[in-house]
C-alpha cells in the first residue's frame, strides 16, 4: 500500500467487539487478572496499554520495521535511548545545531554520570570521522538540524558508526516518516517528538522512539516502564487521529513552505533563507538524494538584529510567536531566546544561532495570507535599522 493509504489503515482496523471504525481509548490504570499473574497481556497502563500500543504499532509500520515505543514527549524518548545505551565513560556526538532541549540534558544531567558529549558539525562526514573513538556509544544525527536544517549523509555516518561499534540515533521530528525514513539508510533507532507533525494540531507533548531490532525495542520498553517513561492513553488517541491525516497535511504544509521560501530569499532585508529547497542551501543535492520532500521549517536571517526580530513579530496575524513547529497553524520562533536558550552564548555562537535568526514552522493555510503577514512583519522590522541610527547619531549630540 502507498504510504497515503498505511497512513488511514495500517494498524488501525475497526474495534472487534462494536465495528466501531475508531477505537475507543483504553482510559484505565490497571487489569484484572484471571489468576495471580494470570493476565490477558495487560497487567498494568505504565507498563503496557492497549491504545498506545495501537499508536505504536502504527509508527512502527510507517517507518517500515515491527518496533516502536510511544513516550510522554520527545524529551522522554530522548531519556529512554540516552539511559538504555550510555555508561560512565562513554561518548556520544552530537550536532552543532542540535535542539536545545538535547543539549541540555546532555550538558546538565548526563554529563554529571560520566558521559563525554562531542558537539561537531555532523554534516561534515570528515569532521565525523575524526571525532569518533572507541567509546562513541550513540552518534546523535538531526537531520535538518534545528533551526538551521543542515543535512546530514546519513547512511554515510552510520556506516562510519557502525565500524566503530556505536549505534546511530536519528531525530526525524522535522521531516516524519512521511519525507525520510532513516531505518532504510543504516540508522539503528529513530526518535520523535509526536508533538510536531506525527500529530500536527498543537493539542498533544508526546514521543516515539522506533528500532530497527527486536533487541534493542525490548530495551527501550524495559527502561521505559522502569523510568515511568510512558505516553497516557488519551494523547496516544489524540497522535491517532492526527496520524490519519499526516499525508494530506505534509503535502500541503510543503508547499506553502517552499514558495514562501523562495520568495523570502528575494527580500531586501532578509540576509540569507535556510531551506534545503533552496539551491543555495549547503545540503540541497543530499536533501534531494535522501528526502522525499524538503521539510516545511524555513529560518531566515534578518537584518538589524534583536530589534528587527522583536518588530518582525510584534503583530503578525497568522503567525503565532510560540516554541514548536509541525502544527497546521503557521508558528514563529526566535531560537536564541526560546528553543536554544538553553545554550550557552558560546555554544549558540558556535552553532551560528545568531539574534537575527528567525525559524518559521509553515502551516497549513492559505499561501497568499502567508506571504501578506509576512510581508507586513518585513517592512515593520525594516523600520527598526533607519530608527536607531537616527536614535545614535542624536545620542552621540
Ligand atoms: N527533537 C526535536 C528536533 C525537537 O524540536 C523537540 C522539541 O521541540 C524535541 C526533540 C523534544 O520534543 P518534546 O518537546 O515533545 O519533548
Amino acid at each position: 500500500m502507498k504510504f497515503a493509504t498505511r497512513t488511514i489503515h495500517a494498524g488501525q482496523p475497526s474495534e472487534p467487539e462494536t465495528g466501531a471504525i475508531v477505537a475507543p481509548i483504553f482510559q484505565t490504570s490497571t487489569y484484572e487478572q484471571e489468576a495471580p499473574g494470570q493476565d490477558k497481556g495487560f497487567s498494568y497502563s505504565r507498563t503496557n496499554n492497549p491504545t498506545r500500543q495501537r499508536l505504536e504499532t502504527v509508527l512502527a509500520e510507517l517507518e517500515g520495521v515491527p518496533f516502536a515505543a510511544a513516550f510522554a514527549s520527545g524529551l522522554a524518548a530522548e531519556n529512554a535511548v540516552l539511559q538504555a545505551y550510555l555508561r560512565a565513560g562513554d561518548e556520544i556526538i552530537i550536532p552543532l545545531d542540535v535542539y536545545g532541549g538535547t543539549y541540555r540534558i546532555l550538558n546538565r544531567v548526563y554529563q554529571n554520570f560520566g558521559i563525554v558529549t562531542k558537539q561537531i558539525d555532523t554534516s561534515d562526514v570528515k569532521a565525523v570521522e575524526a571525532a569518533l573513538s572507541p567509546k562513541t556509544r550513540l552518534v546523535w544525527i538531526e537531520s535538518p538540524t534545528n533551526p538551521r536544517l543542515l543535512i546530514t549523509d546519513i547512511a554515510a555516518v552510520a556506516a562510519l558508526a557502525r565500524d566503530c561499534g556505536a549505534l546511530t540515533v536519528v531525530d526525524n521530528t522535522f521531516l516524519s516518516p512521511a519525507w525520510q525514513l532513516p531505518l532504510t539508510l543504516g540508522a539503528d533507532l529513530v526518535v520523535h517528538s509526536t508533538t510536531k507533525y506525527l500529530n500536527g494540531h498543537s493539542d498533544v507533548v508526546g514521543g516515539a522512539v522506533v528500532a530497527r531490532e527486536a533487541r534493542l525495542h525490548e530495551e527501550l520498553l524495559w527502561w521505559a516502564n522502569c523510568l515511568g517513561l510512558t505516553g497516557a492513553p488519551f494523547d496516544s488517541f489524540l497522535t491517532l487521529r492526527g496520524l490519519r491525516t499526516l499525508h494530506a497535511r505534509l503535502e500541503h504544509h510543503a508547499r506553502n513552505a517552499h514558495a514562501l521560501a523562495h520568495w523570502l530569499e528575494g527580500q531586501p532585508n532578509v540576509t540569507r533563507v535556510w531551506y534545503p529547497g533552496l539551491r543555495s542551501h549547503p545540503g540541497h543535492e543530499l536533501a534531494r538524494r535522501q528526502q522525499r520532500a524538503f521539510g516545511a521549517v524555513v529560518t531566515l536571517e534578518l537584518e538589524g538584529g534583536h530589534d528587527a526580530v522583536r518588530e518582525f513579530v510584534a503583530d503578525l496575524e497568522c503567525f503565532s510567536l510560540a516554541e514548536s513547529l509541525g502544527g497546521v497553524e503557521s508558528l514563529v520562533a526566535h531560537p536564541a531566546t526560546m528553543t536554544h536558550a538553553a545554550m550557552e552564548p558560546a555554544a549558540r555562537a558556535r552553532a551560528g544561532l545568531t539574534d537575527g535568526l528567525i525559524r518559521l514552522s509553515i502551516g497549513i493555510e492559505a499561501l497568499e495570507d502567508l506571504r501578506a503577514d509576512l510581508a507586513r512583519a518585513l517592512s515593520r522590522a525594516a523600520s527598526v535599522r533607519p530608527a536607531r541610527r537616527l536614535r545614535q547619531a542624536a545620542a552621540a549630540g
